[in-house]
């Protein structure tokens, strides 16, 4: 418990509704349902906030990088099914089980450590088996699936409830990765229904799997019948992009965070004077200069300095000069900000808007890394649902 509250107004505003809004037009868009990927604290969302409002939403599954993440969501009450997406160390498999998260598996000995949980509380553990499609990050490659299927059949202390794969270049509809991996997929699942195994649940696609690619994600999985379609997605649930050629705004799919603080101090400044950091930046014109309580530390790319904009009255102001640590400034010409104004460096304001993809691309990189970026002293305040 923080001995004061929140007193510096810098704050990310998480909006329940939208994500709740997102989860049911994925699952419009997939024709499956939605298992909402909360990992990263939620993509820097909160994990709770946003597990529970995408299961308000329509999700039926949760997924998880860590059975720390997981034990996050059932400290917080949340009882749904969650999907751990990669094995953990074997030392984690008690505490996976009592916890009752549903692993990911491909390798022989998690796959024994498991059978041996279950066999010894007497009941099996539903798994998940990861065929490696072409990501080559985890999962079973294909030579090694007959092997990882003949183990677990083998074992009475698990069962297969599901089979799955991970798509590595889903935003780019125009490479044929995709289709590719989908027939590796319908080979592997030809292997699963060979051994009689019977799995009710069939996951393969991502954000942009199911913006993309969901006619075909649906017709790989009707290869395993009595198995029914999930999309894990992550990225689509707080409306933003996947990267690549697949646009979340196209698909209705809403920005679920803003990003608010407000003017710390104001000054007016000669043209030519220089500011912060390493003079990078010098006023080009007697003016108006802004200082706003946010900084590099609270997970504003410092790549921001001289290339991105914050809002000020419904009015873009380019950051001036070097992003510092805690606080920014902000070039406002002719306008003179007073202190306490609003400013808002992601979303919208009046009728102008700041995406988090400018972030990304100013900062050269993904929505992803922003907003997983986001720093843990930034707090996150969740709104009501609007609309
Ligand atoms: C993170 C992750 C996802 C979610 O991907 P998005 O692109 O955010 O939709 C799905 N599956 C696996 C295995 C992941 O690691």
């Amino acid at each position: 418990m923080s001995p004061v509250p929140d007193l510096r107004p810098t704050r990310a505003e998480v909006d329940a509704g939208a994500i709740a809004r997102n989860v049911a037009r994925l699952a419009a868009a997939a024709g499956a349902d939605v298992c909402a990927v909360v990992k990263a604290d939620g993509y820097g969302h909160g994990a709770v906030t946003a597990a529970r409002a995408a299961l308000a939403g329509g999700a039926t599954w949760l997924a998880v990088a860590l059975v720390e993440e997981g034990a996050n969501l059932r400290d917080a009450g949340i009882a749904a099914p969650v999907l751990l997406l990669s094995e953990p160390t074997v030392a984690a498999v008690p505490h996976l089980v009592g916890l009752d998260l549903t692993p990911t598996v491909y390798s022989a000995p998690f796959v024994a450590a498991l059978d041996a949980a279950g066999r010894e509380r007497g009941r099996p553990i539903a798994v998940h088996a990861m065929l490696d499609t072409g990501m080559a990050r985890v999962g079973a490659p294909p030579a090694d699936w007959p092997v990882l299927l003949d183990a677990l059949a083998a074992a009475p202390g698990v069962v297969v409830e599901g089979v799955e794969t991970h798509l590595a270049r889903a935003d780019e509809p125009s490479v044929p990765t995709t289709g590719l991996q989908l027939d590796r997929l319908v080979d592997g699942l030809g292997a699963v229904v060979a051994r009689g195994l019977a799995p009710t649940l069939l996951h393969v696609a991502n954000t942009a799997g199911t913006l993309a690619h969901a006619d075909a994600v649906r017709a790989a999985g009707a290869r395993l019948p009595g198995a029914a379609p999930l999309v894990r997605v992550g990225i689509g649930v707080y409306g933003l992009d996947p990267g690549g050629e697949v646009r979340a705004a196209e698909h209705g799919l809403e920005p679920a965070l803003r990003i608010v603080s407000a003017v710390s101090f104001a000054k007016r400044i000669a043209a030519g004077t220089p500011v912060s950091y390493g003079h990078r930046w010098s006023a080009p014109a007697d003016g108006w200069l802004a200082t706003v309580p946010i900084g590099y530390a609270d997970g504003v790319p410092r790549a921001l300095g001289g290339r991105g904009d914050a809002l000020v009255g419904g009015r873009r102001c380019p950051v001036a000069g070097t992003v510092t640590m805690d606080q920014l400034l902000l070039w406002c010409g002719d306008a003179e900000p007073t202190v306490g104004d609003e400013v808002v460096l992601l979303g919208a304001q009046g009728d102008e808007r700041i995406g988090m993809e400018e972030w990304a691309d100013a900062a050269g990189t993904i929505t992803y890394e922003v907003a997983t970026g986001l720093g843990p002293r930034l707090p996150r305040v969740a709104v009501a649902a609007e609309g």
